[in-house]
């Protein structure tokens, strides 16, 4: 009977060798062999090869097939000290693979080298509880988590429309959410307005939102821009960098300012708007479908903007269509679905009915079109006036 040194000894005998101060030189390179990490998770999970995959010794024969369908593809297999990687590059030379070595000392010695490795992120033992019902989606998963929790998503408004999408996004726990509002609560708000409270009259929105979202969600960075989105502030504001913009504003100027900048920043927009019992959503996704010029070029006469008059609205219509907004948000995050770019989905409180129009780019868009002439913000501040109201409804 053969001892465990002795069939170490046989497996490396027949297998082809690497030692990590060669591997090091190839790290990043176009040429570079595909680094596999045969450990077990835990030991994965305090870090790895830059780059490297990972499966388990244990699930090795299984899952090689999937991930490396080429049997001549470079392989470099490691573990902790070369010797798991020994027997497991035995076991893929006999399955045919031509060109597999194992790394001898393994990721110990990388590390006792100094080389470079990276400590891929993991959901934290309170994370993975508040968040077990994405965890047991596919689409969502562990690393759909971890998008939302690195994903950056812009609130304009933190109205009727920002109050629900922005609640859902930070219970759905989007790491950062910047929210744009120069209002303060006033008490016609609380009808429809649920992210603020009966304490909080006179406090900016802005404020009030981030006192209700940091209080539900611990993992969400609320960044608060007490001010109104004008063609002063807006390169400034998106500029910071988001992955999603969700437009809750209830004012052309705005909607434009918005637009532009996204289309300009490449950032997809989730447009959204309430009238009475009547609701609107979509998506602006720059170049993938039409941005909001490409339906409205230029406002609408002052006197026809519906938005210029304090419209009525049924409290709970942009509770549902604000809904709707974040469900847009969180798909384009996790690259889930079909999203409402190209349509433009509308719902009749009063019917409980929903319809959809498909709404298309235009060529000759005054901003996202093939020779656009608008290039820089325009305010149409004599539009409306907005003195002394804010941005969302
Ligand atoms: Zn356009």
């Amino acid at each position: 009977m053969a001892s465990y040194r002795e069939i170490l000894a046989q497996a490396k005998a027949e297998i082809d060798e690497v030692t990590t101060l060669e591997m090091v030189e190839r790290v990043g390179l176009s040429d570079a062999p595909l680094f596999l990490d045969v450990r077990e998770p835990d030991e994965w999970q305090e870090g790895h090869l830059p780059g490297a995959y990972h499966i388990p010794r244990g699930n090795l024969e299984s899952r090689i097939e999937a991930l490396v369908p080429d049997r001549e593809h470079e392989i470099v297999i490691y573990c902790a000290s070369g010797a798991r990687s020994a027997f497991a590059a035995k076991s893929l030379t006999e399955m045919g693979y031509t060109s597999v070595s194992s790394m001898a000392g393994g990721f110990s010695d990388w590390k006792r080298n100094g080389f470079e490795f990276e400590t891929p992120k993991v959901l934290t033992p309170e994370q993975r509880s508040r968040y077990a019902r994405h965890l047991l989606i596919p689409e969502v998963g562990e690393k759909g988590q971890q998008k939302l929790l690195e994903a950056r998503v812009l609130l304009v408004g933190a109205g009727g429309l920002g109050s629900p999408a922005s609640l859902y996004l930070a219970a759905a726990g989007v790491g950062t959410l910047g929210i744009v509002d120069g209002d303060v609560v006033d008490d016609s708000n609380l009808q429809r307005q649920i992210v603020h409270s009966t304490e909080r009259l006179g406090e900016p929105k802005v404020l009030s939102a981030k006192r209700t979202i940091e209080a539900l969600n611990p993992d969400v960075q609320v960044e608060a821009y007490q001010e109104r989105l004008t063609s002063d502030n807006v390169e400034r504001i998106i500029g910071e960098g988001w992955d999603v913009i969700v437009d809750g504003a209830d004012n052309f100027p705005t909607r434009y300012l918005v637009n532009d900048a996204s289309v300009w920043h490449d950032i997809p927009v989730v447009h959204g708007s309430i009238y009475r019992f009547e609701g609107q959503t979509t998506v602006f996704h720059p170049r993938v479908g039409p941005c909001y010029r490409c339906l409205f070029p230029t406002p609408p006469p002052p006197e026809l903007a519906p938005s210029c008059a304090e419209g009525g609205v049924l409290g709970v219509l942009p509770g549902i269509v604000g809904s709707l907004q974040a469900n847009e948000a969180l798909k384009l995050i996790l690259g889930a679905g079909d999203t409402l770019t190209g349509r433009l989905l509308l719902f009749d409180a009063l019917a409980n009915s929903f319809d959809e129009v498909t709404v298309k780019r235009d060529p000759s868009c005054p901003v996202c079109g093939e020779h656009p002439t608008i290039t820089d913000y325009v305010d149409y501040v004599e539009f409306c006036n907005l003195a002394g109201r804010g941005v969302a409804q």
